[in-house]
């Protein structure tokens, strides 16, 4: 029969091998066929899967943005009870040399934050009191960029805080600043420092309030 030795022909080539694998499923672990896809979650700090953040460098700021990323798998990971559980499975040996690696990799961080840190220190803003007439004044706010805040944003807070006009505008020198309208510069100043909205992370002692005066003989 033709049809038969066809199937024949057909069958043994895939016959040859599911039986072994067949008797080796019954015991061992599961092909990788038949498991669903993993969803795997990449660190936006240091791009490893989440669950390797712990190898990278970054440890500090990966657990600072997976918290704000998705804060369950953040617990999953970080929480007390986790960080409780992980310990608890480990030899004091293993426990302490952990809490040793652990420091080290923060302590490393730490000292990249710092650097960070300095950087930020040495940029400096400032918040200018414009005199453009006797009434009248407007406030230019320079250096935000520095500290990663968005200017157009800043601009847009501050429009709405004061209910007033708030741009992004070049300075004569070419760099971007915010200027708004009316005289704020104090209030700008104590906005920073209650580090309200978007004014977060800048250190009080950068910022600094200057006055500009119209220039007499100007009118
Ligand atoms: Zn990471």
């Amino acid at each position: 029969m033709p049809a038969k030795k066809n199937r024949d022909k057909s069958d043994k080539v895939p016959a040859a091998e599911p039986a072994p694998v067949a008797s080796e499923e019954a015991e061992g672990p599961p092909p990788p066929e038949p498991k669903p896809p993993v969803q795997v979650l990449y660190c936006g700090v240091c791009t490893f899967p989440v669950e390797y953040c712990e190898f990278g460098e970054h440890i500090t700021r990966c657990k600072e943005w997976l918290q704000e990323k998705d804060i369950d798998v953040y617990n999953k990971y970080y929480s007390e009870e986790a960080l409780q559980a992980k310990i608890g499975t480990l030899s004091l040996e293993a426990q302490t040399k952990l809490e040793k690696d652990t420091a080290k990799k923060e302590a490393k961080a730490e000292a990249k934050a710092d650097a960070a840190l300095k950087k930020k220190l040495a940029s400096q803003i400032t918040i200018k009191r414009i005199e453009r007439n006797k009434r009248k004044h407007v406030t230019a706010i320079h250096g935000l960029e520095a500290f990663g805040i968005d200017l157009k944003k800043a601009a847009k807070q501050f429009a709405s805080k004061f209910a007033t006009g708030a741009s992004v505008t070049k300075n004569p020198q070419g760099q971007e600043e915010i200027v708004v309208q009316g005289d704020v510069s104090d209030e700008v100043l104590e906005m920073i420092e209650g580090e309200v909205g978007l004014l977060k992370g800048i250190p009080a002692d950068n910022v600094e309030i200057v006055e500009e005066k119209k220039k007499k003989g100007g009118d």
